[in-house]
């Protein structure tokens, strides 16, 4: 079988083309062809099918050679087109090479017929791939001069040769004003030679480099690029441009920011945030780990910040914190961090600390920047604040524990008046675990059933007999030993458990005096020990009257303790609370008083039938006067008032004498007795009898 060929005949001779076929079989092709006479049957065959070649004949009666290039010229194809004639003249045949004939052939000369073919052929091809080319070149620059990235080709040393409309929008220099300048001319100058030098020692390797970049805008603007950068090279691998694809990442870019400052900046007051204050005590650390430095962290909180927020609303305490934020960073040096760790709460970070005292001069600073009042809406508002510090090395290795130990000063600050710094010291730190120990356990105590009671009597110091007695609660120990109520109340009070103790002391003391308080005669009285929190209770009253009622005692047996606090403090429910048992009966005195308020308005107030006075004057009556003044005004006060009193602490002989002198008669202290369990004080009001 020979090579196909397609053969399209325009003859009038089909004998012609039978010996023009046969010519081509000899040459070695295996042609199919098919024979046209017309303009109109070679269009339909032109658009029919595909054809390798035309054979063409000079002169027809209906057609001409002529005629025949014409209508393959008007179908758009590039076809071999070879003419075959009897005698024609030199002119002709230049006329109809010019016309676009490939060759000319003598009918009685056909020899010259296969290799004028097959030439024809073979360059019929490369005129097909050369079109086929162009033509991928033509897409392809369309493509590039239309593409969403810009496009940059530079000569071999990075000299602009080429720029597409699209770096042109996005830089805003034209294609002039850019050829001949370096391929970096728009690159922000900060990193330019850094990552010239990067893109040079990969590209040089023959790779791609990749890289997000900011540009500056003929206008000056700031743009992000992503930019890819390839060598090109040509057959022989030499390298004869390079091309750089640019993505405009802007806005990507620009909402990163955003995001990235948002999660280390805080809103309110535009300092870093927690987060990045982390970062920076990281790195500060590291540093100062490796150059053997110190390193502060000095923990701030506005005392009673929570006042103005709740008594005044957010909006003042947000502007309130933004002043703060003012006067703490006039306090700091360039190179350390000013923080707002949220609330009231802020840090300072000194990296790189000459001494302690540094750090000390600064957080005095800082407090002294507090002392003048916050002006905000026509008004003065006071808020100092409280500063702990904390150093690297020395207190902590690490950020946590840093900043958790200068929280534990800046609490020590608060514990000692407010106001003031404070160094981090280890006996702060055993307090607070002391402390979170103590509060942890005590928030189950009374599920654990570790409260005991025991009782104090009061007594009638002239005839030395028992008339009542006091509740006192003991927190039982693992190791035996019984915690008083002093080392523990006020951590209860703190946490909010104090109601429960409350509660079960009352619960506890009434169940297990009820029936003494009923059957003795002349009748006892119990005084039980009541916080401010569990008179606020709504329901106080309700709860005292029930345990009256189960255990059947008398209300006016009863004697509720309450300090000068309570009464002073003129809280809604607490009078109601107080009130509701006073007409119940139930008495009420003024423990350790004395010691509170001076103010005594309240003692008109409410209807209070005992004064207790406090030890600290008790114990000074037998050693200076002003005790014994104020023991006998006191006296004087009650007996005006109608109240009785109650001498707390007696502790010896002399005491009880001056006592009774000047006139008091109930009394409760260690000379007479001890607080001891139920049992014991049976005993005691038995052996009476
Ligand atoms: P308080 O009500 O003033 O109770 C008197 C305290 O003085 C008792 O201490 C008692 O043991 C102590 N005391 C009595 N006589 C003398 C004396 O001669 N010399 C000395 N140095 N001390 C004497 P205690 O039991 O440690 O109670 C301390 C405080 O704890 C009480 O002071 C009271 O305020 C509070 N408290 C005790 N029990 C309760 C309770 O059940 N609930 C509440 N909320 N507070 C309680
Ligand atoms: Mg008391
Ligand atoms: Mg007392």
């Amino acid at each position: 079988m020979g090579t196909p060929l397609k053969v399209l005949f325009v003859e009038d001779s089909e004998l012609d083309t039978e010996l023009t076929t046969a010519e081509l079989t000899r040459g070695g092709f295996s042609p199919q062809v098919l024979q046209v006479e017309t303009r109109d049957e070679m269009h339909s065959a032109l658009n029919d099918r595909q054809w390798d070649l035309i054979i063409c004949d000079y002169r027809m009666p209906r057609f001409s050679a002529e005629a025949a290039l014409d209508t393959l010229k008007a179908s758009g194809q590039d076809l071999p087109f070879i003419i075959t004639s009897g005698a024609v003249t030199a002119e002709d045949v230049v006329s109809l090479l010019k016309q676009g004939a490939h060759d000319f052939m003598d009918k009685s000369a056909l020899a010259r017929l296969v290799p004028a073919i097959e030439r024809e052929l073979r360059d019929a091809n490369v005129r097909k791939q050369r079109r086929q080319a162009e033509a991928r070149v033509r897409i392809l620059s369309q493509a590039v001069e239309q593409s969403p990235v810009s496009v940059v080709i530079t000569d071999p040393k990075g000299k602009i040769e080429y720029v597409n409309p699209c770096f042109e929008n996005t830089t805003g220099y034209s294609a002039s004003e850019s050829l001949g300048r370096p391929f970096d001319f728009t690159f922000l100058d900060d990193e330019r030679e850094q990552l010239i030098q990067q893109l040079c020692n990969t590209v040089s390797q023959g790779e791609q480099w990749r890289q997000e970049i900011c540009s500056v805008r003929a206008n000056g603007e700031l743009i992000w690029e992503n930019v890819k950068v390839s060598p090109l090279t040509d057959i022989d691998n030499n390298l004869t441009h390079y091309i750089a694809v640019k993505e405009d990442i802007t806005v990507r870019r620009n909402y990163e920011q955003q995001l990235l400052r948002q999660a280390r900046y805080d809103d309110l007051t535009d300092l870093p945030n927690r987060t990045l204050m982390i970062e920076n005590i990281i790195r500060a650390l590291q540093e100062a780990e490796q150059h053997q430095r110190q390193v502060a962290i000095l923990g701030i909180d506005l005392d009673h910040f929570k006042n103005v927020n709740d008594s005044v609303g957010h909006s003042i305490g947000d502007f309130l914190l933004k002043e703060a934020a003012n006067r703490l960073s006039r306090c700091i040096r360039p190179g350390d961090t000013l923080a707002r760790m949220g609330g009231d709460e802020y840090v300072v970070l000194l990296p790189d600390l000459e001494n302690k005292d540094t750090a000390a001069h600064i957080a005095q600073q800082i407090v002294a920047q507090f002392t003048e009042p916050f002006f905000i809406i026509g008004r003065n508002y006071y808020v100092t604040c409280s500063v702990g510090i904390a150093l690297y090395p020395n207190d902590a290795s690490n950020p946590h524990l840093l900043l958790r130990n200068a929280d534990l000063a800046m609490y020590q600050c608060k514990d000692n008046g407010r106001n003031q710094f404070q160094f981090f010291t280890q006996d702060i730190n055993d307090q607070l675990v002391e402390r979170l120990e103590l509060e942890n356990q005590l928030r189950s105590v009374v599920n654990r059933n570790e409260l005991v009671l025991h009782y104090q009597p009061i007594y009638n110091l002239k005839n030395n007999t028992i008339i009542g007695f006091e509740a006192l609660v003991r927190w039982h120990q693992p190791n035996g030993t019984l915690r008083m109520p002093n080392n523990f109340i006020p951590a209860a009070e703190r946490i909010g458990v104090i109601e429960e103790i409350d509660g079960w002391v009352l619960q506890n003391a009434c169940r297990e005096v009820g029936k003494l308080l009923r059957e003795h005669q002349p009748p006892l009285r119990l005084a039980i020990n009541i916080s401010s929190r569990q008179l606020e209770l709504p329901d106080f009253a309700q709860f005292v009257r029930e345990q009256l009622h189960i255990n059947r005692i008398p209300a006016d047996q009863l004697e509720l303790e309450i300090t000068e606090r309570v009464l002073i403090n003129d809280d809604k429910a607490t009078n109601d609370n107080i009130n509701a048992l006073a007409e119940l009966g139930v008495r009420f005195s003024v423990d350790d008083f004395g010691t509170g308020y001076s103010s005594l308005g309240y003692l008109q107030r409410y209807p209070l039938s005992t004064l207790k006075i406090d030890r600290s004057f008790v114990s000074g009556i037998n050693q200076n006067d002003n005790a014994l003044q104020l023991v006998k005004t006191i006296l004087v006060l009650a007996q005006g008032l109608g109240m009785s009193t109650v001498a707390e602490g007696i502790e010896d002989e002399q005491q009880r004498a001056l006592l009774l002198q000047v006139g008091c008669e109930q009394a409760q202290g260690f000379l007479l007795s001890i607080p001891e369990a139920i049992d014991e004080i049976k005993q005691k009001i038995d052996q009476q009898l």
